[in-house]
């Protein structure tokens, strides 16, 4: 998909604040300074379109951009901040809950960890609740330009297998540095929005 056109549209928290339009939906999730923003920048051929590293404390929100009044990137919130507290915790947990198990519009989930190292317990946990509500699953691996291209395959392996991915989910290697697995994950996107 070529995109020229975006809008940060809306800022939900709730069901009733989700967008109306009902176009397909793909959300992208991962913890904090994992390269999200960096992704859906590099997706959008964007600058500095999604805000980088949203900061702990702020409001957590899920943020929808309209991508060409075709399809919403859904910004998931980052997990995995020490500082915040359990009740923040919760709060979030049920926000995501309600969005995964509610929301008809959403085609699959693009689940972002880093991939010079393991996935953490968090990343893990993530997946087996994607797995629960049977979620087309894309694992993208950040930063991959800071591993040897000899090296990448094992580092792929291990996010298969530390994630404990069925054969239907995919793993795409990424660099916002030098682009390396952009258009996979387009190809990805552009066949499970159609489902
Ligand atoms: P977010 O918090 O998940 O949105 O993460 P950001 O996109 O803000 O990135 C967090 C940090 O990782 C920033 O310092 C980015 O410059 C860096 N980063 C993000 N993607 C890449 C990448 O593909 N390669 C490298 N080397 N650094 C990256």
């Amino acid at each position: 998909m070529k995109v020229n056109n975006v809008d940060l549209t809306i800022s939900a928290v709730r069901p009733e604040q989700y967008p109306e339009q009902g176009y397909p939906e793909i959300a992208l999730s991962g913890r904090s300074n994992v390269g999200k923003s960096s992704l859906i920048n590099t997706l959008i051929n964007r600058r500095n379109y999604a805000r980088t590293s949203s900061q702990p404390g702020k409001t957590q929100t899920l943020n929808f951009y309209n991508l060409e009044d075709e399809l919403y990137f859904v910004d998931v919130p980052g997990y995995g901040y020490a500082k915040v507290s359990q009740k923040e915790r919760e709060k979030w947990a049920r926000m995501l809950e309600t969005y995964f198990e509610q929301r008809t519009a959403l085609r699959g989930v693009v689940s972002l960890v880093d991939a010079r190292h393991e996935p953490t317990v968090l990343d893990q946990q993530m997946i087996e609740f994607l797995h629960y509500y049977n979620l087309p699953i894309l694992v993208v691996g950040t930063k991959v330009d800071k591993i040897a291209k000899n090296k990448r395959n094992r580092a792929e392996s291990i996010i298969r297998k530390t994630l404990n991915l069925n054969k239907e989910d995919k793993v795409i290697l990424f660099s916002a540095v030098d682009k390396t697995g952009r258009e996979e994950i387009w190809n990805w996107i552009d066949q499970v929005k159609t489902f």
